[in-house]
């Protein structure tokens, strides 16, 4: 009955995912979207999994290997961490991801990356990581990444496709549009790895002021917008290129 329904909502917004050829001799910067205990451990806090989930253990797997290559080639990645101080919650959801616990840590599959050279780490107390990225002199860590690097592909993976990953595109598509981001051409989102939260209908009716979040029709929907707003969404990434050995 479910899985009906979300195939009837998935007729009336199909999506038409791509397999993207990403050259090597362009400049693609990965960015990672709050790949922490807080959102993907299960039990790990108010907004972690209760129990093991696919669709986050995939994104898991795909953004690490992913992260692997970015960093064998010493390319750029840019990781955001979702991070808030106790006493400024984040409304309208529960306390979580506080700074300085487990939460507010990138999953152990990525851990390692905090050592790595190319690895920029943005801490952000809020949804979306673009304007999480602008510093208390009106610099943007993650504008000046996208400079220094010369990044013309952005590649961009994690949690949650409708809400930190959707945000971040959609500011990012402006700003780039508004002559913010040169060179930025393209962004690029990688369906298999992001996912979202599951909070089905009947879980929702019994706990004071949740909204539904069915977890299979939120991630279509977020891809959906991203691609509404002009990103490409890729079901498959390969890289093609002469610096290939
Ligand atoms: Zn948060």
């Amino acid at each position: 009955m479910v899985s009906q329904t979300i195939d009837l909502l998935k007729n009336e917004i199909p999506l038409e995912q791509e397999s993207v050829d990403l050259s090597q001799d362009v400049v693609t910067g990965l960015v990672l979207v709050d790949i922490i205990n807080g959102f993907c451990t299960v039990g790990a806090g108010n907004l972690a999994p209760r129990e093991p989930n696919r669709q986050i253990s995939e994104m898991i797997s795909e953004s690490a290997e992913l992260a692997m290559h970015f960093c064998d080639k010493k390319w750029p990645v840019l990781a955001f961490i979702d991070s808030h101080k106790p006493e400024k919650p984040e409304d309208p959801y529960p306390l979580h991801c506080i700074e300085g616990t487990e939460e507010s840590n990138l999953v152990p599959a990525l851990s390692w990356l905090e050592k790595e050279a190319n690895v920029t780490i943005r801490r952000k107390d809020c949804y979306d990581g673009f304007l999480g990225s602008i510093q208390p002199d009106g610099s943007n860590v993650f504008v000046d990444w996208v400079k220094k690097n010369q990044i013309k592909t952005l590649l961009v993976v994690g949690i949650c496709t409708d809400i930190c990953v959707l945000d971040f595109v959609c500011s990012t598509i402006s700003a780039r549009n508004l002559g913010f981001l040169t060179p930025l051409v393209d962004v690029v989102v990688y369906s298999r790895a992001c996912a979202t939260f599951d909070v089905p209908l009947r879980v929702a009716r019994n706990t004071k002021g949740a909204l539904a979040h069915p977890q299979e029709l939120m991630h279509h929907i977020g891809l959906y917008m991203a691609k509404e707003r002009g990103a490409k969404i890729a079901s498959q990434v390969s890289w093609v290129g002469a610096k290939e050995p």
